[in-house]
Order: C-alpha cells, then sequence, then structure tokens
C-alpha cells in the first residue's frame, strides 16, 4: 500500500481492542491473549468506547478482542447493541468483529442488521486432525456452518489462516486450507505463527519440537498467495521476540553444559540468527565480554568501554555484542530476560567445561554472523586475551574467514598482566588503545 493510500485507510478506519472477560476457550496452543482476563463492567465498556471515538469521524471500524464478540460472557448484549448505536450515530457504516464459531447464532447476527458486518474467524487449518493437535477446539464443519450463517445474513467472512503449525505435513495442508477458504471466506489473512509470551508452543520451542520461521521461509511459503486481492498477508502482527512469561523466569546460576544450554538461551540465540535484524547504520561490531553485574550497562566494564566508544567519533557506527554463556546478545538486550538474570562463575570452571563453552558457543556466533555478517564492514574483540569467549570467536571468524582485530596491543596487555594487574581491560592504557583502534577504522 502507498504512504497516502495508508494515510487515507488510517482517517478512514478505527481499530480498537476494547478489554473485557476472558476468550471462552483460552487453550489454543500459540495463543497467549486467549489466556488473559479482565473483568466484564458494561458501564466502563460504554465510557471507553465514547473516548475511542470521541475524534473519529470515519466509516469503518474494527475491534479486535482476543476471543469472540458475540460470547455474552465476554461482551454482554447491552454492550453490542449499545457498539451498533453508536456506529449508526457516527455513521460507522462497515464493523468488523471476531468471534469463535460457537457464537455465530441468527439471534445475534441480527443485532448488527443495517451495518456492513465483516467477522472474523480463527480457522487456522481446514483439517480436523491438525486443529485437534493444536487444540482449537473446533472441527471444519463447525467453521462452514458459522460461513453459512454469517452469509445467509448478507454479511461477510475474514478467514484467519496460520502459517507453521506444529502438526505434520503443515505445508500442504496450509495449501489446502488456503483452497477452502479461498472459497468460502470474503477476507483471508496469512499469519506467521509466532508465539505470544503465554503460549504453550514457546515450551515446543525451547523443546527443540518446533521453531518459527524467518520472514524469508515464510515469503517463501506464501508467494503463490501474494497478488490474491481477498488475500492479506502477515509476517509479523504484533513485535515478536521470545517473550517468557514471569511465571517461567528463572534466576540461571550454574556452570557447565546445561547452563550454556539452557532451553532459554537456546531459543534467543535461534531468534538472534533467523529472526533479529541488527540495527541499521551500525557496521562495527564490537565484540565484549559480560559482567558479573546485570545488567550489563551498570557494570564497572561496560561504563568504561561505554566511555571509550562515546568518546570516539565512530560512536553511531558501533554495535555492541557481548558474548557469554548465554552466547551472542546484542548489546540493545542486556536488560531483557534471562540476560540480566544469570550468573556463570568462571571460578568453577573445568578444563572440559571450558572446552565445551569454546565449541557451542563458537557454532552460536558463526550462525550469528552467518546470518549478519553482511550488516557489518569490522570486526573488533576486547576481551581478556586469555578469555575461552575470545576463543570462541576468533574460531568462528577463522572458520567463515572474517577477519578479526582485537581491540588493543596484545604486548600492552601482557606488560599489565606482568605488572600484577588482575583486570587489564579496565585500565586507561588498554580502553585508549581500543579508542584509537576505533578511530583508525575508515
Ligand atoms: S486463538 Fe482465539 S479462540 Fe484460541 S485461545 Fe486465542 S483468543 Fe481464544
Amino acid at each position: 500500500m502507498k504512504a497516502n493510500e495508508n494515510k487515507k485507510v488510517q482517517e478512514t478506519t478505527k481499530t480498537i481492542i476494547p478489554r473485557s472477560g476472558k476468550c471462552s476457550w483460552g487453550k489454543c496452543i500459540f495463543c497467549g491473549y486467549g489466556k488473559e482476563e479482565y473483568p466484564v463492567n458494561v458501564q466502563a465498556l460504554k465510557v471507553w468506547l465514547d473516548r475511542q471515538l470521541l475524534d473519529f469521524h470515519g466509516d469503518t471500524l474494527k475491534i479486535y478482542c482476543s476471543g469472540s464478540f458475540l460470547d455474552d460472557e465476554q461482551f454482554p448484549r447491552e454492550f453490542r447493541e449499545y457498539v451498533v448505536k453508536k456506529c449508526k450515530d457516527k455513521g460507522i457504516k462497515h464493523l468488523q468483529i471476531e468471534s469463535r464459531p460457537e457464537f455465530v447464532t441468527d439471534e445475534k447476527l441480527e443485532e448488527f442488521d443495517e451495518l456492513d458486518l465483516i467477522i472474523g474467524i480463527g480457522l487456522e487449518v481446514a483439517d480436523d486432525q491438525a486443529l485437534k493437535l493444536i487444540a482449537k477446539g473446533f472441527t471444519v464443519k463447525d467453521y462452514l456452518k458459522a460461513v453459512e450463517k454469517i452469509h445467509k445474513h448478507g454479511f461477510k467472512v475474514k478467514a484467519y489462516v496460520l502459517v507453521n503449525l506444529p502438526v505434520p505435513n503443515w505445508e500442504k495442508l496450509f495449501h489446502k486450507t488456503m483452497e477452502l477458504a479461498r472459497k468460502t471466506a470474503d477476507r483471508i489473512v496469512v499469519m506467521n505463527l509466532l508465539p505470544h509470551g503465554k503460549a504453550p508452543i514457546l515450551e515446543m520451542w525451547a523443546r527443540g519440537e518446533w521453531k518459527p520461521l524467518s520472514r524469508k521461509d515464510f515469503e517463501k511459503v506464501v508467494a503463490p498467495y501474494m497478488n490474491d486481492p481477498k488475500v492479506e498477508v502477515e509476517f509479523e502482527t504484533f513485535r515478536f521476540i521470545p517473550n517468557i512469561p514471569n511465571e517461567k523466569k528463572v534466576f540461571i546460576e550454574g556452570v557447565g553444559k546445561d547452563y550454556i544450554e539452557h532451553p532459554w538461551y537456546n531459543i534467543w540465540q535461534d531468534w538472534f540468527s533467523r529472526i533479529y535484524e541488527p540495527p541499521a547504520g551500525k557496521d562495527i561490531a564490537l565484540f565484549v565480554p559480560c559482567s558479573y553485574t546485570k545488567p550489563y550497562s551498570r557494570s564497572k566494564t561496560h561504563r568504561l568501554i561505554d566511555k571509550a566508544v562515546k568518546l570516539s567519533e565512530k560512536a553511531k557506527r558501533i554495535h555492541r555484542i557481548v558474548i557469554s554463556s548465554p552466547g551472542v546478545i546484542p548489546f540493545e538486550f542486556n536488560n531483557y530476560y534471562p540476560f540480566n538474570a544469570y550468573e556463570w562463575d568462571e571460578r568453577l570452571e573445568t578444563p572440559e567445561v571450558k572446552e565445551e563453552y569454546v565449541r557451542i558457543n563458537k557454532e552460536r556466533i558463526k550462525k550469528y554472523l552467518k546470518a549478519h555478517g553482511r550488516h557489518y564492514k569490522h570486526f573488533i574483540a576486547y576481551f581478556r586475551l586469555e578469555s575461552e569467549s575470545l576463543e570462541a570467536l576468533k574460531q568462528a571468524c577463522d572458520e567463515l574467514g572474517i577477519k578479526l582485530v582485537l581491540g588493543y596491543n596484545p604486548e600492552t596487555y601482557m606488560r599489565l598482566v606482568n605488572e600484577g594487574e588482575k583486570r587489564p581491560l579496565f585500565r586507561e592504557e588498554l580502553l585508549h588503545e581500543l579508542k584509537s583502534k576505533l578511530e583508525a577504522i575508515k
């Protein structure tokens, strides 16, 4: 859609998300919103709606509700009637709502006479066995019955279809679903399956039983439908990051393979190497160590590095990336869980643990660099010379043919160590060398 067309749609269309009650089902394995619950208060909903529509003078209202707008328990009839009246008073002709099929009845549909109504139904997949596996709680027949009723009242159907469901032959089933949706629905929204925080599928990802598609893989699957005017394609309907729910967050403390390959670390590493995009304009990758203090930004190590980086004329081009037991951590995520809630005590490392650390992190770094290496023109490392993170980084860069530059002169480092300095990375001399190396970049 062109920018001016988009602006026009914004002026004529209002999208609202009323919070009321909860989805009557709440069990779909990919959905977290359906587990949220809010008080049902018709008076408060009416006041809220009035405010939402105060300055709106367009003709289309879209209501997204994570559940069913036609479910009396979630949205009492009194509120639905208020919405219809409000639409008529304000000259809103087109109304879009969402509902599970079991709430689509003739009686409820009659409430919307005189409006051009479109009802969104999350069909997801047109196969009963697959619907059972994703715990959708209805069958294809239920969807078809609802579609028939909606059409009988002269209203329209918007079918939501998910790509990459955790079911056997999902790709074949997706195309079969599109065939049915094209025949039965007036509009189709094809969405990439991305897990919400409370969705059970997040744990399937952590167990390695399923993983989200990258943008490239998603676009390949949906390519045959891109030019169908009935079809909208959505790679990301919300800002997707591995959002670990609060009740599943634990402080990850320990040393050894289980603590390097913690499932929460693994899903983030997968996300960084397939879905994440490094910040635009930052073409100098500066690899740095973690710190005992979390988030890293509050530690002395990082405050000193920060100072050296900020003093450099190249500051805007530098992307700081931490290498630590959770893997590769772009610095902008330093205060996200689990990167702000772990401890790896180096004093407990055995030679075997060190070897494992280098082996696992080398692979993670390679995956990151294979995905994003072209984003950067320069690769600088600022670690202790004897650090395993530096070793993993060097091996990864060697294997990929990437030129890695140490952020200081090793002679200076060794001299400081020989003088008894325990933390040479903190020393002004070394930080000054880092700044000079950054300055020297063209
Ligand atoms: S996808 Fe829809 S029906 Fe399923 S739990 Fe979520 S809100 Fe409820």
